[in-house]
């Protein structure tokens, strides 16, 4: 396939290149070239051309910490306290979670993703290997993390059924990764933790973990054993090169020097972050402590919606109201975070216009009255895009989404069958109504 007419947008650099063909073959971008210049395709019959004229051209966007398959679950905890939010809501439905609504809740989530650009996530819940069937469907690239406690009724079975997905899935699918997902220090025992990491190191798997979310965890663990959170997966071994923290939001500066040192990567999740009321100065302070940091949505039981384009803007604002100053989190260190997650889990050159990298790329048509006029199309992006922007959506070089539509995905079908499981959900949860405003 090539990709004509489209002018090419760099993120870190905020620059544009014009003029440029890009050569997509074997799911790959094989060249960058002005037009003319021919014979990459050959032998391979005649390569489709796509016409981007008039649009914006840069790499898919990383989703780096969801729990995908809660979108059953999208609005049906608001207004309340993270406390509330777990015992009182969230626990209730997710007990009567089945195999088949990880499926479904997975593929709506997948679709929502696609269309708003982003072509990879990780995801962190139950039953990963229906969360596996879900996005090899859907096209999207994805590592997957089967969630484990290690602690509390029926555990053993829940790592057992883990370490069996982890074995059985890890290298099914070049698009598909997986990784080990242990919860948190706040739930895991110390014994688990250290369990866990020597899995990971066995099984040689990257690992995916909570930690350091609000700061009465890092009190609470000062208090109880001396030392913080992350210096907690520190000793139990879980803190090292590819291991994914998930917000790690009140990590202190000492913290954030040793997840540094080590080469793990942070999914900074700012709407729930907002939506709990929690303000911290985390980006701009990681951003200077040299940590890797990715965009993530959360799950949409907290986060609500799935768009990475979203995170950025809010994670710009937390960061600048944080700060009390409006020149932090700059639009140049900010919108690059949209694809630093795909580096993060373990995709090198994710997020580069260039050749030999992954063609996971998104078409965006400014052709909008938010995008209008164009003082700048990186503010523009940042500050006003629309999901309507999102023209077109390719991963490994297919087409998933073409002119804002989904191409392999029954949109009704998804609709109904995530309405279906919803209902479940209610209806184990005793018929209670989700929840009174
Ligand atoms: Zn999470």
């Amino acid at each position: 396939m090539i990709l004509r007419g489209a002018t090419l947008l760099d993120f870190p650099s905020l620059s544009r290149r014009e003029g440029l063909e890009v050569h997509l073959a074997g799911g790959r971008i094989r060249r960058i070239a002005p037009p003319g210049r021919r014979g990459v395709a050959r032998g391979e019959g005649d390569p489709e051309i796509l016409d981007c004229s008039g649009l914006y051209l840069l790499p898919g966007l990383v989703n780096t910490h969801s729990h995908t398959a809660m979108t059953l679950l999208r609005g049906a905890a608001e207004d309340c306290t993270v406390e509330d939010w777990f015992n009182r809501y969230i626990w209730r439905y997710e007990r009567a979670l089945r195999p088949e609504d990880v499926y479904w809740g997975t593929l709506l989530g997948a679709a929502e993703m696609l269309l708003a650009g982003v072509t990879c996530a990780a995801d962190h819940y139950f039953h990963m290997d229906r969360a596996w069937e879900a996005y090899r469907h859907s096209g999207m690239r994805a590592d997957l993390a089967w969630a484990v406690f290690g602690a509390g009724e029926g555990w053993e079975g829940q790592w057992a059924q883990a370490l069996e997905f982890s074995r059985a899935f890890a290298g099914r699918d070049p698009r598909l990764t997986v990784s080990l997902g242990p919860h948190s220090p706040y739930i895991c025992p110390e014994s688990f933790l250290r369990t866990a990491g020597e899995a990971a190191v066995e099984m040689k798997l990257r690992l995916h973990i909570h930690v350091a979310e609000e700061s009465g965890q890092v009190e609470r663990s000062l208090a109880e054993r001396g030392c913080t959170p992350v210096e907690i997966l520190e000793r139990t071994g879980i803190l090292r090169q590819g291991t994914l923290l998930a917000h790690a939001y009140w990590a202190t500066d000492r913290d954030l020097s040793l997840i540094r040192e080590r080469g793990a990567g942070v999914a900074h999740c700012p709407k729930t972050y907002l939506k709990f009321g929690d303000v911290n100065d985390f980006l701009p302070r990681a951003l200077a402590a040299g940590v890797g940091v990715g965009l993530g949505t959360d799950g949409p039981g907290s986060g609500n919606s799935q768009g990475v384009f979203e995170a950025a803007r809010d994670a710009a604002l937390l960061a600048k109201a944080a700060r009390r100053d409006a020149r932090v989190a700059r639009i140049g260190e900010v919108l690059p975070l949209c694809h630093r997650g795909g580096q993060l889990l373990g995709f090198p050159g994710y997020g580069r216009l260039e050749e030999g990298a992954l063609a996971d790329l998104v078409l965006l048509d400014p052709r909008t009255p938010a995008m209008t006029p164009e003082h700048d199309v990186f503010a523009n992006i940042l500050y006003s895009l629309g999901e309507r922007s999102v023209h077109t959506v390719i991963v490994g070089g297919r087409v998933l989404v073409r002119e804002g539509r989904l191409l392999g995905l029954d949109l009704e079908e998804l609709r109904r069958k995530a309405a279906e499981s919803a209902a479940h959900l209610k209806q184990a949860a005793g018929q209670a109504p989700l929840q009174n405003y």
